[in-house]
């Protein structure tokens, strides 16, 4: 039972889909949003990132639903149908592996699973308050708001990413990665620019950067495998994927998260 405190916080049992949605809401009703922005910035200029802020972000529109699956149910693998609603199988799971802790607690990977986002909130959840956020990672949240900011009408979001090699940030960041990944600390070995994905997508998760037309999880219920996708080339998950320079900072959002922090109320004067 997913409640089976019994086997430590972290059982290894199976879940349906209705039990696993429902964990999920007493999991975000539970918890506290500006933990999950203090874990998302003070991982901002380290050599790891955690990744609860991304699954705490997915369920700001996440409703209460049973598994719906409108299509034949396929009688080899019933258990693997996508439910229309949230995309997950009927039943699921997570093992405690270092490797799911490091791709998720380290690597800063969004848990777009139902399943590996109980994991991810349950630990998070739990976490003591991350360690103080420094100066160095408020400025390099700024950096990359001014990079986005600065960028032409047409670019794409891979274009800022690219520019973004030449931020201030950059170099000592990169050596901080490559130190890490040398250290052995952890299985999953990061690089800058992967990093810099990771931060720009939950961006786009968090709704601070989106289209016009492709808002995203901040603004309603999305299937998390069915996003459309603005080309068959796009290597980047939605709703950033269709992001332009033209499209901007989404304040709105961007206050909802981050409105309350002292250090980046400076950017408001760069609206
Ligand atoms: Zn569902």
């Amino acid at each position: 039972m997913a409640n089976d405190n019994s086997k430590g916080i972290y059982p290894k049992e199976h879940y349906t889909h209705d039990q696993a949605v429902k964990e999920l809401l007493v999991l975000y009703k539970s918890a506290d949003k500006r933990h999950y922005t203090d874990l998302f910035l003070s991982g901002l200029n380290r050599p790891t990132l955690n990744g609860g802020f991304g699954a705490y972000a997915l369920m700001k529109n996440f409703t209460e639903h049973t598994h719906v699956y409108e299509g034949e149910i396929p009688k080899d693998y019933p258990d693997m149908v996508g439910c229309e609603i949230c995309g997950s199988y009927l039943t699921g799971g997570y093992t405690d592996w270092p490797m799911t802790h490091d791709i998720y607690m380290l690597h800063g990977n969004n848990a777009l699973c139902i399943y590996d986002r109980v994991y991810v909130l349950r630990k998070c959840n739990v976490l003591d308050k991350p360690s103080a956020i420094k100066p160095q990672d408020f400025a390099m949240f700024a950096e990359i708001i001014s990079f986005l900011q600065a960028a032409e009408p047409k670019n794409k979001i891979q274009t800022v990413a690219t520019k973004l090699k030449t931020a201030d940030f950059y170099q000592p960041l990169t050596d901080s990665i490559k130190a890490h990944n040398k250290s052995g600390v952890s299985m999953v070995k990061d690089t800058t620019a992967l990093r810099i994905k990771t931060i720009l997508e939950t961006l786009g998760l968090c709704g601070i950067l989106h289209s016009e037309e492709q808002r995203g999880f901040f603004f309603e219920s999305i299937n998390v495998n069915k996003t459309p996708s603005p080309s068959s080339k796009s290597n980047w998950y939605y709703p950033v994927d269709f992001w332009r320079g033209q499209d901007g900072i989404d304040w709105n959002a961007f206050d909802y998260w981050f409105g309350d922090y002292e250090e980046l109320k400076s950017l408001r004067n760069n609206r």
